[in-house]
């Protein structure tokens, strides 16, 4: 939905738009951790031992070389840092904004594990990657062009990362977006304080200085674009379209207004001009223990709601969410209330109040209930694969084998939409780059 159409939402009594001053927007919207500067990233470089072995290496899922870059920021080299980066993970500078560090690279860092201080390795990634982003400088050469032809479907992380890899390696590549920008969850998924001044849209364009990449949007697979006619039209097929459905409460009154998806009003977040513009209600409840529920409830806040309450049918070490991603809702005002799920939606057209069971370690209902008062509801119990004539699925996943390979000859699958890995970004990108390596090795055995 686009920041001009009216929401359902605004229909709502108890939900308005600007809540707040109109100078609290941009503060509350602002960047999340402002960036280093150089002296800053001198002294916090200067912290790393440049382990042998280094535990932070292995915990990265795309394996960058973390050590030599911090020391290529030490001594004074970031452009050299940010190509150690790149090389492995094309879009560091996203992953350097939204990677859960503390619980991948600097939760092993020797020195948390010493001092419980890490070397601050995403805001030096973040650092590195910005100064050479800023430069304007592509690091990467595209070698002479093979002749082979590759479709990607999905211009997220997973499809973008797969694209670029092919094109540095000489192939040329058409990627098909259903959505009027590429991006992907990068341009529509994630919070706005975690990536201001329109980056994501700024890295794709950097990100295709590569060349050999077309990018058409507004293409989903489906009657117009089969899967069959892009494999009779392609060498390879590679196929990174997310997860884009949404499970429902499955309770009467779910279409009451006043109750929506949490992705599509995080998405109206990062597509509006005047954040101030946007409704938002006295009363919000987020339904969900994930990124996308934490997202969804910060935002909230931020927007001038008055209560956001958080609810997850699991107890709190179960939730998705980091723990910083906790911290950080709980620091906004965010109540959490865990071992809870929704029984009623209570209201009169609009939804007034919903009504929970508190669960019991088999999340069924112990019997006793509680109400929340609610004029916005945000479901974020969790996305689902849509598409039909996809390739074998492993659950509700496509399957794959390997560097990505569907039971489908000639087609690859990475990222959100694949069976197994994480649904994080920085993995997206690691599997598309994977698969485009192993599309590669097989397009040139064929000759
Ligand atoms: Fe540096 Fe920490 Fe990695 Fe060791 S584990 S190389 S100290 S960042």
């Amino acid at each position: 939905m686009s920041d001009s159409a009216p929401s359902p939402s605004a229909l709502t009594p108890g939900i308005v738009a600007g809540r707040l001053p109109p100078e609290e927007y941009a503060e509350n919207f602002d960047d999340l951790h402002p960036r280093l500067d150089r002296h800053e990233a001198l002294v916090a470089a200067d912290r790393c031992y440049f382990c042998h072995d280094a535990p932070c290496i292995t915990a990265c899922p795309t394996d960058i070389d973390i050590p030599l870059f911090i020391r290529q920021i030490a001594t004074g080299t970031p452009e050299a840092a940010a190509r150690t980066i790149l090389s492995q993970n094309i879009m560091g500078g996203m992953c350097a904004r939204v990677c859960p560090t503390e619980t991948l690279c600097e939760e092993v860092c020797v020195r948390e594990v010493a001092e419980g201080k890490p070397v601050l390795i995403g805001q030096l990634q973040r650092y590195a990657t910005d100064t050479l982003m800023d430069a304007d400088v592509h690091p990467f050469v595209r070698a002479p062009r093979t002749g082979k032809r590759v479709a990607v479907v999905g211009a997220g992380p997973a499809g973008l990362a797969c694209a670029h890899r092919l094109a540095m390696l000489g192939h040329d590549v058409t990627v098909y977006d259903a959505r009027p920008k590429p991006g992907g969850l990068n341009e529509y998924g994630i919070a706005s304080y975690k990536t201001p001044q329109d980056f994501a849209a700024r890295e794709v364009d950097w990100l295709l200085k590569i060349g050999g990449i077309t990018i058409e949007t507004g293409k989903a697979l489906g009657p117009a674009m089969t899967l069959d006619q892009l494999k009779s039209g392609h060498d390879a097929v590679f196929l990174g379209i997310g997860l884009g459905g949404v499970n429902a409460l499955n309770l009467e009154g779910e279409d009451k207004d006043g109750l929506r998806d949490a992705v599509d009003f995080i998405a109206d977040l990062r597509q509006a001009s005047d954040v101030a513009a946007l409704p938002i209600g006295r009363d919000v409840v987020v339904i969900g223990g994930g990124m996308t529920a934490v997202d969804a409830a910060v935002q909230a806040k931020l927007l001038g709601a008055l209560n956001v309450t958080l609810v997850y049918r699991r107890g709190r070490n179960r939730m998705n969410a980091s723990q910083f991603e906790q911290d950080l809702a709980a620091s906004k005002g965010v109540r959490i209330i865990t071992g809870a799920a929704p029984r009623a939606i209570i209201g009169n057209g609009a939804v007034r109040e919903i009504e929970f069971d508190y669960t019991g370690d088999d999340l069924k209902p112990t019997g006793e209930t509680f109400r929340l008062a609610a004029d916005q509801v945000f479901r974020a119990i969790g996305q689902t694969l849509n598409g039909a004539a996809l390739p074998d699925l492993d659950g509700r996943k496509i399957a794959v084998t390997g560097a990505g390979r569907t039971s489908l000859d000639g087609v690859w699958a990475g990222g959100d939409c694949a069976a197994g890995g994480d649904d994080l970004t920085v993995t997206a990108v690691a599997e598309g780059r994977d698969a485009a390596m192993d599309i590669h090795a097989t397009l040139m055995a064929e000759g």
